[in-house]
């Protein structure tokens, strides 16, 4: 089920309660069941959905509502303040300090649109005003230099890279260095999504993240992953410490419980969200305002 068809079946469930001459437990049950059908059917976790259930009927106690009569109201805010929750780790986004040589470090799988992010977010930073570069580190795909360098020429983003270099750490390294020498603000480094082994794959991750001392990292996953987010975040989390999040492909298909199990496996906050091929297809994510976009 697509995010929107999710955000229907919840706002139908919450609007048949309304309809109902008495609220009573049945009558949460029935809610209850359908909204958490609806999320285990958008690949929200099966543990998260449980927990949902738990905490709306920890906050609605219909005793004591009895005598208020706003107990639709109680339990759709209950509802409301659940799927917040669930988006929302309670942590704020680390952001880059202008004036301060920022560097970011992009973590993600092959296709999950980790370098396309790259450029995205350093557009957006470099209409903030920040002095932006971009540097790619991923020697295992042929062709990761060409495309970024591509999509950074045509965004008007200084970057660096290497043809002769084999070494990711290395290039990771010279990268940071150049951009630090010339005062750059904001250094994005884009990283392999992708190597023979996994272990390898996290080994590099681990090596690069040592030798250049990220302020943050980004994870990057696609957000039409579906049940697959929840072992891959969780994979990414042991490996590096993740402090943000861009779930990728929200235009698309995207069910957005593999957005959801992200945060969840890895309690960082989604700091954005793509919403298309273009440059400029990125917006900031904050969970209420999602939420109720959601429920239309
Ligand atoms: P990487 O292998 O993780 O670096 O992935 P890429 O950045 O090369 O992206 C893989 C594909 O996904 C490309 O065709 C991108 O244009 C596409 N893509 C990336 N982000 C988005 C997005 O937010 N929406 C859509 N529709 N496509 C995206």
């Amino acid at each position: 089920m697509v995010l929107n068809e999710l955000g229907a079946r919840i706002n139908s469930a919450l609007q048949a309660l309304s309809k109902e001459p008495v609220i009573d437990d049945k009558a949460v049950d029935a809610l209850l069941r359908e909204i958490c059908g609806a999320l285990l059917e958008s690949d929200v976790n099966v543990r998260l959905v449980h927990n949902l259930r738990q905490n709306v009927k920890k906050r609605v106690n219909l005793d004591e509502l009895a005598a208020s009569g706003n107990k639709r109201k109680v339990i759709q805010l209950a509802v409301f303040d659940e799927l917040c929750s669930l988006v929302d780790p309670g942590v704020q986004p680390w952001k880059p300090r202008k004036g301060k040589p920022n560097v970011v470090m992009f973590v993600g799988l092959q296709g999950s649109g980790k370098t396309t992010s790259c450029t995205k977010l350093a557009a957006y930073y470099k209409r903030k005003g920040l002095k932006v570069g971009l540097v790619c580190a991923d020697t295992f795909r042929a062709g990761a230099f060409d495309q970024l360098k591509q999509n950074a020429a045509r965004a008007h983003i200084p970057y660096y890279g290497s043809y002769a270099e084999a070494d990711p750490v290395q290039i990771a390294m010279d990268g940071v260095a150049q951009f630090k020498g010339s005062k750059f603000e904001l250094i994005i480094v884009d990283t392999s999504g992708r190597h023979k082994q996994e272990t390898e794959l996290f080994a590099e991750m681990e090596q690069i993240a040592a030798a250049i001392k990220p302020d943050n990292t980004i994870f990057v996953m696609d957000g039409t992953i579906g049940q697959a987010a929840d072992a891959q975040a969780r994979a990414f989390k042991e490996s590096v410490d993740i402090g943000s999040i861009i779930i990728t492909k929200m235009d698309g298909h995207a069910k957005g419980g593999g957005a959801i199990s992200a945060v969840a496996a890895t309690g960082s906050p989604i700091e954005f969200i793509g919403t298309g091929e273009h440059v400029h297809d990125l917006d900031p994510f904050s969970a209420r305002p999602f939420v109720s976009k959601m429920l239309g």
